[in-house]
Parts: structure tokens; sequence; C-alpha cells
């Protein structure tokens, strides 16, 4: 059993529960958000994005989403059976960042090889998943920001889970600013086959701290289990496994 820890909130002197490893906590009785560390009041601003869709409504995006597509076995639909359907609002940090990274590099497909230079110049909401053993496409995950609203605990559902985030604002922005340079690596890669120098100027803004609304699905088809990942505010497929279609062509 996993220990858990409890501190009072102290808004409303409700207990907190809060796991091992989490740095920020939300009291599920008032909403008030706390460094868990200090037990102070959490000073960023703390956002969430609504869920638009029930349980039943969930199942029924999901077997649209099993209808389209050709890679799809085509009774998977029909014969596919749900057993799982979880809502849990995980924890995200947003971190605007502004970066422009100048690369010189060596076009090595031309012979001789040339040495090109380059510049990247973006603006991003980057956004970090505040949990370390939740397994979430984020890269994979256009987060409806237009739908943000400041958090809310009476717009979360009873049945839904609320995850706590396992790293402060500062440690955050660090991840974000560590993930764009790998990004613009990779962009400068398609432009160049190796780098001999690349220089990166990141300039962040505050963090936005985030909850947003994701179903987790299980579902079983032929006797194998399958999991699906999809976004509580557009009903969208962020992820889904897909059965192989064995095409019979022996
Ligand atoms: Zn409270």
């Amino acid at each position: 059993m996993a220990v858990i820890h409890e501190i009072r909130c102290s808004n409303c002197g409700a207990p907190i529960n809060f796991n091992p490893g989490e740095m920020v906590a939300t009291c599920q009785y008032c909403g008030f958000t706390c460094v868990i560390e200090t037990g102070k009041a959490f000073t960023l601003e703390h956002s969430m994005i609504l869920n638009e869709y029930d349980s039943t409504q969930v199942e029924e995006l999901v077997r649209n989403w099993m209808r389209g597509g050709f890679l799809k076995p085509g009774d998977l639909a029909k014969s596919s059976k749900f057993f799982e359907k979880n809502l849990a609002y995980l924890p995200f940090w947003v971190v605007p960042v502004t970066a422009t990274s100048e690369y010189k590099g060596v076009f090595e497909r031309l012979v001789p090889p040339v040495v090109k230079e380059g510049k990247i110049e973006k603006k991003y909401n980057w956004l970090v998943l505040a949990r370390k053993a939740v397994e979430f496409p984020t890269r994979e995950y256009d987060v409806p920001l237009e739908g943000k609203i400041p958090y809310d605990f009476r717009k979360i559902e009873g049945f839904a889970k609320v995850l706590n985030s396992e790293m402060e604002g500062g440690e955050a922005v660090a991840l974000a600013k560590q993930q764009i340079m790998s990004h613009h690596q990779f962009l400068a890669k398609q432009d160049v086959d190796k780098i001999i120098e690349m220089k990166d100027d990141l300039s962040t803004g505050d963090a936005v701290y985030l909850h947003a609304p994701i179903w987790f699905i299980a579902y079983e088809y032929k006797g194998e289990r399958y999991s699906i990942i999809l976004d509580g505010a557009t009903g969208g497929v962020i992820k889904g496994d897909i059965p192989s279609t064995k095409f019979g062509l022996f």
C-alpha cells in the first residue's frame, strides 16, 4: 500500500491527502491549491479545462472513432467491449517560451559537403506533464487552451480523479527549455546532416498550472485488451490502440 500523507487545508481546514513525490496539492473540498512543502498558497495561475462528455457519450465517441480509418478491423466498433472508462484531470504546466536557435552545420549530401547556417525562431505554449509515472503522449496532445478558465473545484465531477503536480513551476520551466532545445536540434537536423554549433536563446514567461480532462478507456476485442486516451474537452482520441488486422495473404 502506498503511503499517503496529509496536511490541513489552510483555507477550509479539511485534510488534503497527497502522495510521496507530489509538490502542489489541491483541496477537494474548497479548491484551494497549495505548495506542499510550505503549506502556503500557490501563487501562479491555476486553470482548468472543462470536460464536456459523460461516460455514455465517451463510449459513443470511441465507437465512432472505431468505425473510421481503414487500418481498423471492420467489426471493431460492434465487437469491442468496454470495461474501463475513467476520467482524470491531469496536471500540466504550460510554459510560454520565445525561442531562437542559431545553428551552423554541414550538409553532407553534396560533394564536396557545404557548411550551412540557419535560424529557428518560434513562440510556444510548451506543455509539460506534471506527473512522472503517467504514460501520456504529451506531444500528440494539442491542449485546447482557448477553453481555459480559472480552476473551479465545483466543476469537477464526483467520479473524476484530480492528480496533483509532482513538480513545481521552476522545474517545469527548466524541463520545457530542455525539451525545446532538443526539439530545435531535431529541426536543425532536417536542414543539415551534422550540427557543428548551436546557440539557443530562450526567454520564458510565467508558467500556468493547468488541469485538463483526460479519459482513460480500456476495451476488449477478441480476448485482447487495448487502451485509448481521449480528450474530454474536444472528444477527440489522442491516442488509441488498434488491434492489428490480419490480411490473410497466406
Ligand atoms: Zn480546503
